[in-house]
């Protein structure tokens, strides 16, 4: 990860620690921490900030990836439309009530419903879905569809949805542009603020190692994720995928990783922030490494199979020829076996709660 301006290396790491608000220049000096004892420190601190504003309990939030079908063509995604290698798959409607109910009976109280920009579902078939999942099972339901318009929000707002998760992936301009080549950061920033204004919780978030990112893109990734008040922000690491033009690149640094998702705990304090299936998958155990530096969510994956094995935004995700129903389980023992718990609530925005 470049560094592209100069940090005076005359802070004291406790000082910075204990700020009640961290700068720009603070968040830079975190991040490039070299020293093993420095960094246990930081991620000393963001447990303790993570215990504090968020408690023990882990929230697991049950995903089903109904389409990997996408109209965008993203560089380092592998459900882009220009990748032609893909075995694309859609769910029906009633496949997915059908997933999310056995989400609901294996004790999970939120179902996140997730796809690549696939319009194929129109504005009442998410509809129907939301109102459905919502009659059947008492489960909070957050939609990740890619940007859609101001108008479908409203209404899948008013059949019940609770929480949409749309990622900012990097908060420079012209990387984002370089990325998206149909899409702009403004108009992502304008989606996110409409979202939040119709009263959806909102989650956003980065991708970690992309070509030309430096220290300060992810520090202004963190204060970009504070500004917008996010309810949730995921720090995922770049893993790249083989049928995309980033193919090349090398996946994401995890002490770089760890260190993002550390700090990112210390500036936004009560925002949920999840433990990554990406970072599963980028190391053995990656998921309870991040629960250890801040993270309390963690996203158990439902889809199906056959689908599940082509839900491939990148190489070697992790659990894609397990049983879906056995992720769960698997996951608890794992939390447990770390002396957390699994909440047995909806694991709503905690910024509802005053303190
Ligand atoms: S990141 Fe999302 S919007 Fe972009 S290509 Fe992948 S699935 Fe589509």
């Amino acid at each position: 990860m470049k560094k592209d301006i100069y940090i005076a290396d005359d802070k004291i790491l406790s000082d910075v620690l204990n700020k009640p608000q961290l700068n720009k220049d603070d968040i830079v000096y975190l991040l490039s921490l070299k020293d093993d004892k420095d960094i246990s420190e930081l991620f000393r601190k963001a447990d303790s900030v993570r215990k504090e504003f968020c408690g023990d309990e882990v929230h697991l939030r049950g995903i089903i990836e109904f389409s990997n079908y996408c109209e965008a063509d993203c560089v380092y995604c592998g459900l882009r439309k220009g990748n032609k290698q893909l075995d694309r798959y859609r769910m029906s409607v009633e496949e997915i009530i059908e997933t999310a109910k056995h989400i609901h009976s294996a004790g999970i109280k939120t179902v996140v419903l997730q796809s690549g920009e696939d319009f194929y579902y129109r504005k009442e078939d998410i509809t129907r879905i939301i109102k459905s999942i919502k009659d059947n099972c008492d489960v909070a339901i957050t939609l990740s569809l890619g940007e859609r318009s101001f108008e479908e929000y409203d209404e899948w707002k008013s059949a019940g949805a609770d929480r949409y998760l749309l990622k900012h992936e990097t908060a420079n301009e012209k990387l984002y542009s370089a990325l998206h080549s149909h899409q702009k950061l403004e108009e992502r920033l304008a989606h996110l603020k409409y979202l939040k204004s119709i009263g959806f919780q909102v989650g956003s978030g980065n991708i970690i190692g992309l070509p030309g990112q430096t220290i300060e893109d992810i520090a202004d990734d963190i204060l970009l994720c504070k500004e917008i008040d996010c309810d949730m922000c995921s720090f995922s690491p770049f893993i790249p995928s083989k049928d995309t033009p980033l193919r090349k690149i090398s996946k994401a640094d995890l002490e770089f990783t760890l260190k993002t998702m550390a700090v990112a705990r210390i500036v936004l304090k009560n925002t949920h922030i999840p433990s990554t299936t990406a970072l599963g998958s980028l190391v053995e155990n990656g998921r309870e490494k991040g629960l250890e530096v801040g993270a309390n969510v963690v996203m158990p994956n439902y889809t199906p199979n056959p689908y599940r094995q082509n839900y491939k935004i990148y190489e070697g995700k992790i659990c894609i020829s397990d049983d879906p129903l056995a992720c769960a389980g698997c996951l608890r023992l794992k939390i447990e076996g770390m002396g957390r718990k699994v909440s047995e609530e909806k694991g709503h925005s905690l910024k509802r709660i005053k303190r």
